[in-house]
């Protein structure tokens, strides 16, 4: 997951637009000499190392544009806010979520949060005031990237420049993580696609290396995501409830069960099961009270 050695340094990439590397790769556009528009701001932590980098290179934060509202590319906009009186500006649910510390944790958890959940995970504050799209600076559009969370958007810029957030990981987060947080499996695939559509064009994924070959790195996760359909598939040859496949997906990587991993994943494989549900690879119907799946071929025999 971890790429080594973090500069947070101020890359220039063409024309007005740079970015910024760590941990989330953030996006900076120079709308004149001084001010400049961030794409995403990092956590909290981040934000504050960026604000020494804006001071040092004598430019002025007018505006953060938020991709979505995850606390690792949001979580840095309230200091930075502070310290500079800046604009932030995110897409209508996006904006929602950042309001409400408590909305995405019971978004995927599906209900009213135990109180093991960790409300910090997703966010870290409450912004006071958050601009819609229709703010973009001159310069800048945006463009939805839909299949990560619900209404994230990518940014390109004058230059070319295509920020993309979270459409894709590093082959390394694939390898280490095996499971990446998905909310619509079809619209993460059509995304996959439009950034692969992209290719030779500059790329700046927020967790993976700018490059201009997106093309491998986009192999990866698709690859990924079509591993793990096959082994739902394989599992689901006999009827099984999305608790039973969450269980079952924690045992085959191997991973290291907490309340917000659990909570990650049980959220994402119910997306993949409505995603096979919904486009006919799968049944899915109640019995005993339990609604359980399984693959059509089983179900045919079956009934
Ligand atoms: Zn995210």
């Amino acid at each position: 997951m971890k790429k080594t050695n973090y500069k947070y340094e101020l890359h220039h990439l063409n024309g007005n637009t740079y970015y910024i590397d760590g941990p989330t790769n953030c996006g900076l556009y120079k709308l004149n000499d001084t001010d400049v528009c961030l794409i995403d701001c990092g956590t909290k932590e981040d934000g504050m190392i960026i604000y020494e980098l804006l001071k040092n290179n004598n430019l002025r934060l007018k505006y953060i544009i938020l991709t979505h509202s995850h606390a690792d590319h949001s979580g840095g906009c309230i200091y930075l806010e502070k310290m500079t009186g800046c604009t932030i500006i995110a897409s209508k649910v996006e904006r929602a979520f950042l309001t409400d510390t408590k909305l995405d944790i019971g978004f995927l958890y599906g209900g009213y949060p135990l109180d093991e959940y960790d409300n910090h995970l997703m966010h870290t504050d409450e912004p006071s005031d958050i601009l819609s799209l229709s703010h973009i600076p001159q310069g800048l559009r945006s463009f939805s990237l839909p299949g990560h969370h619900y209404q994230m958007i990518g940014i390109r810029t004058a230059d070319d420049v295509y920020f993309v957030a979270d459409t894709l990981g590093s082959k390394n987060l694939v390898d280490s993580q095996h499971i990446l947080l998905i909310y619509d499996v079809d619209g993460y695939l059509r995304s996959l696609d439009y950034v692969e559509s992209l290719d030779g064009k500059i790329i700046v994924p927020a967790h993976s290396d700018v490059t201009m070959d997106i093309k491998d790195v986009v192999k990866v996760n698709r690859n990924q995501i079509n591993m793990i359909i096959d082994i739902i598939l394989t599992f689901l040859e006999i009827e099984h409830t999305a608790e039973e496949l969450t269980a079952y997906i924690f045992e085959y990587y191997d991973l290291k069960i907490t309340y917000n991993k659990y909570m990650l994943i049980s959220t994402t494989m119910r997306s993949y099961l409505s995603y096979l549900s919904n486009s006919g690879k799968i049944k899915n119907y109640f019995k005993n009270n339990k609604l359980v799946f399984l693959t059509v071929e089983a179900f045919n025999d079956k009934f």
